[in-house]
């Protein structure tokens, strides 16, 4: 079971979803992450272990900004690791997400995917999702998860950031994750 944290508001998110992650840790994982948006660009930074280990690397790369949301992974799809860790991006850094349960249908979307040259960095079902989102987006982040989800089955939840909305995080849920 992973375990899912979002923030937006006047702090500074990382603080809070290091909080929030902790608070999640009794379920269990096998890495962590969080990404952050400064108001220009999303940062992220994830790792392999325990959270210990994300709050060291933080020391070194502290994300600062007010949107954010963290994640705790158990991998089913791919080798426990530090790339496979969530949050997952597209192929241009626009567009974040992180995800509990499985999708189904993921490895024909990657293969439909990479022949439209989207390079994948994971060997997660998670990361077709977000390259979904770059490659349905056309100026409008709410129309382009509605048709992420259209495409997509299994039982989920989904929580995305985009690049363009520094005030926005869209959380959505399919059964029973
Ligand atoms: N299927 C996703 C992965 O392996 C999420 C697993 C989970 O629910 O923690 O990356």
């Amino acid at each position: 079971m992973c375990g899912i944290v979002g923030y937006i508001g006047p702090k500074q998110a990382s603080p809070f979803l290091i909080e929030g992650l902790s608070k999640l840790e009794y379920r269990g994982y096998d890495s962590a992450g969080i990404a952050v948006h400064d108001g220009s660009l999303i940062s992220i930074e994830k790792t392999i272990g325990r959270l210990a280990n994300l709050e060291q690397k933080l020391e070194h790369h502290n994300l600062e900004g007010n949107l954010g949301i963290g994640h705790t992974l158990w991998a089913t799809h791919g080798r426990p690791s530090d790339v496979n860790s969530h949050p997952h991006s597209d192929c241009t850094g626009n567009f974040v997400v992180v995800h509990n349960g499985i999708i189904e249908n993921y490895m024909h979307l990657k293969e439909e995917l990479i022949a439209k040259g989207h390079v994948f960095t994971s060997e997660t079902d998670t990361e077709v999702v977000a390259h979904l989102l770059e490659e349905h987006y056309d100026g409008d982040f709410e129309a382009a998860v509605k048709k992420v989800l259209a495409e997509i089955s299994g039982s989920y939840a989904l929580v995305f950031m985009s690049k363009f909305e520094p005030n926005k995080i869209i959380c959505t849920k399919q059964d029973n994750p």
